[in-house]
C-alpha cells in the first residue's frame, strides 16, 4: 500500500530511517507541513525560513530523482498529516523521532498516528540513563554512557522509490513566501547553500582540515570548526554520516561537542520546557525598562562599545551564523554585564541563525545564565577584552568591525581602555569591573533572600 513519509528537521534522502522503512512496505510519498500553530512561540525564525526554502527546493529534486515526490501543506500537523494520509489512501506514516516538544505533543495529540524511526543522533537519548534510570543532568557522566555506544551505526543509503499513481495535491513553494528580506545576511549568507548537496560539501571540507579542530576549535578568526550546524540542524546530514565520514580526523574533542547535541536532546526530553521564559527564572533582579532596553537593542546591533561582542553580534546579523566562542562571550554579555534575562537573547537568536534549534540554543542559553543542568556557576563572569585577547580575535574583529580595521594587535582588543578608539565607535555600555560588581551584588542579594 502506498506509504506516506513526514519529513520536518530531516529534509535529506539518505540515512533516513522513516524513508527506507516506508519505501520497504510500498510507493512513497513525501510530505512537509510548514506548521506556525503548533510551537508556538518557536515558530521558524527568519533565518531558519530562508534556509527552509532552498532546503525544500533541494529535498524535492532529491526525492523525484529517486522516483518519489514532495507534497507541501500548511497547518496543525497534528490534523494535516492524517488529513493527506488519507487523500491518498496511505497504508502508514512514517517520521523519524524528533525531540521538540511540539513535535512529540503533534505526534500524540490524534493517538500515535506516526511510526516513528530513529532520530537524527549518535544514540537514542532515552537509551542513555544513569543507573537508577533516570536522564543525566551532567554532560560528564552522560558522556561516559554515551561512549560504549562509539561507533553510531553505519549510514543508510537512499532507498530506490516509487511513487503510487494518486498524489495529494501540493501548495507551491514561492506562495509561502519563505525569504524574508531581514536579517540583513550581507555579509556571507551566499556562502551557505542549504540542501544535502552543500551539507556534504561541507562535510567534505572539514574532513580534510579536521585534524586542526582540537588545537583551533576556540579561535573565532580562523575557520577551523566544521560549520554543519544548520545542515545538522535541518537534517540534510546525520550526525552518522559526519562520525563515519571523519573516521579518526576530527578525534575525541570533535566526538565530544558532536554529542553536547545529544546531550541537550537528552535534557530536553526530560525538561521539554528548557527554552520557556519561566523556567528556572534566575532569581536576581534583572535589568527591565527604558535603559535595559535601549542597551538590549545596542548588544543586538553589535554597538556595545565591547569589540569581539560586537563582532558576533554583527556576524550573527550578517551571515545567520555565529562562532561558538563568540556566542559564548555574547551571550555572557547580555546576561552577565546588562543583567538582562536569558531568553530575550535565545529569542533574538532564535530569529538570527540559521542553526537556531531549540535543544541546543535553550541548553547553551541556560548555561551560560548558570539556569541550567550542568550550568556554569552565575558568578563565573566572562570578561570579553581578556577572552579576545586569549583567543586571538583581532582578525575576527577586522572582519566584522570594519571601523575598528585599522588598529594594531594590541590596540584592537580594547579600543577605549587604550585611547584609540575612532569616531563612530559605540561607547562601551558599562565598564567591565563595574558590570561585574553589578552582577556579583545582584547573585549576593539574590542568594541572601533566597
Ligand atoms: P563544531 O564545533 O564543528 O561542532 C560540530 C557540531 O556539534 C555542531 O554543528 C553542533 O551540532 C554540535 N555542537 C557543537 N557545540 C555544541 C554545543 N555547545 N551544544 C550543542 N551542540 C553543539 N548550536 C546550534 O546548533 N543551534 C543553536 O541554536 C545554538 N545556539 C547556541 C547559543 C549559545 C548562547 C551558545 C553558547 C551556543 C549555541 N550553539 C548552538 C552551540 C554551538 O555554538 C554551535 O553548535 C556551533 O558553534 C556550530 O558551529 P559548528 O557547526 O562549526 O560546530
Amino acid at each position: 500500500s502506498p506509504q506516506l513519509v513526514w519529513f520536518r528537521q530531516d529534509l535529506r534522502t539518505a540515512d533516513h530511517p522513516a524513508l527506507t522503512a516506508a519505501a520497504a512496505c510500498g510507493p512513497v510519498v513525501g510530505l512537509y507541513v510548514l506548521d506556525d500553530e503548533t510551537p508556538g512561540e518557536w515558530k521558524l525564525g527568519g533565518a531558519s525560513r530562508w534556509w527552509l526554502h532552498h532546503s525544500l527546493a533541494a529535498l524535492s529534486a532529491e526525492l523525484e530523482a529517486l522516483g518519489s515526490v514532495l507534497i507541501l501543506r500548511r497547518g496543525r500537523a497534528s490534523r494535516v498529516v492524517p488529513e493527506v494520509a488519507k487523500e491518498m489512501g496511505a497504508g502508514g506514516i512514517h517520521a523519524n523521532r524528533h525531540y521538540e516538544p511540539w513535535w512529540r505533543e503533534a505526534e500524540c495529540e490524534k493517538g500515535d498516528f506516526a511510526i516513528l524511526h530513529e532520530g537524527d543522533v549518535l544514540h537514542e537519548p532515552d537509551d542513555i540513563r544513569s543507573g537508577s534510570g533516570k536522564p543525566f543532568k551532567i554532560y560528564g557522566p552522560f558522556y561516559r554512557a554515551l561512549h560504549p555506544h562509539f561507533p553510531p551505526a553505519a549510514p543508510l543509503p537512499a532507498p530506490k522509490l516509487e511513487k503510487p499513481a494518486k498524489l495529494p495535491k501540493s501548495d507551491r513553494l514561492a506562495d509561502w513566501d519563505l525569504l524574508p528580506s531581514k536579517p540583513d545576511w550581507s555579509g556571507g549568507f551566499s556562502d551557505w547553500q542549504p540542501g544535502t548537496k552543500g551539507a556534504h560539501k561541507q562535510l567534505d571540507r572539514f574532513v580534510v582540515h579536521a585534524g586542526d579542530y582540537g588545537a583551533k576549535r576556540d579561535l573565532p578568526a580562523i575557520d577551523a570548526t566544521s560549520r554543519l550546524s544548520p545542515h545538522l540542524h535541518h537534517g540534510e546530514v546525520t550526525p552518522r554520516q559526519v562520525w563515519h565520514a571523519l573516521g579518526r580526523k576530527g578525534g575525541d574533542k570533535f566526538h565530544r561537542e558532536l554529542a553536547w547535541r545529544d546531550f541537550s536532546r537528552s535534557m530536553t526530553l526530560a525538561d521539554p520546557d528548557i527554552g520557556s521564559k519561566s523556567q528556572r527564572p534566575l532569581g536576581l533582579k534583572t535589568r527591565h525598562g527604558k535603559a535595559a532596553d535601549a542597551d538590549f537593542i545596542a548588544w543586538t546591533k553589535g554597538q556595545t562599545g565591547y569589540p569581539l561582542v560586537d563582532a558576533g553580534m554583527r556576524q550573527l546579523w550578517q551571515s545567520g551564523w555565529m562562532h561558538n566562542r563568540a556566542r559564548l562571550v555574547t551571550s555572557s554579555f547580555l546576561v552577565k554585564h546588562l543583567l538582562i534575562d536569558w531568553w530575550r537573547g535565545a529569542q533574538w537568536f532564535w530569529d538570527c541563525l540559521v542553526d537556531a534549534d531549540y535543544a541546543n540554543n535553550s541548553q547553551n542559553w541556560q548555561w551560560i545564565a548558570g539556569t541550567g543542568f550542568d550550568s556554569q556557576p552565575f558568578y563565573r563572569i566572562m570578561a570579553p577584552l581578556a577572552q579576545s585577547e586569549k583567543f586571538d580575535a583581532a582578525d575576527y574583529i577586522r572582519q566584522w568591525v570594519p571601523e575598528l580595521a585599522h588598529l594594531s594587535d594590541a590596540d584592537i582588543h580594547d579600543p577605549w581602555g587604550r585611547g584609540v578608539a575612532p569616531k563612530g565607535y559605540a561607547q562601551p555600555l558599562i565598564g567591565h569591573k563595574e558590570a561585574r560588581e553589578r552582577a556579583l551584588q545582584a547573585f549576593k542579594e539574590r542568594s541572601t533572600a533566597a
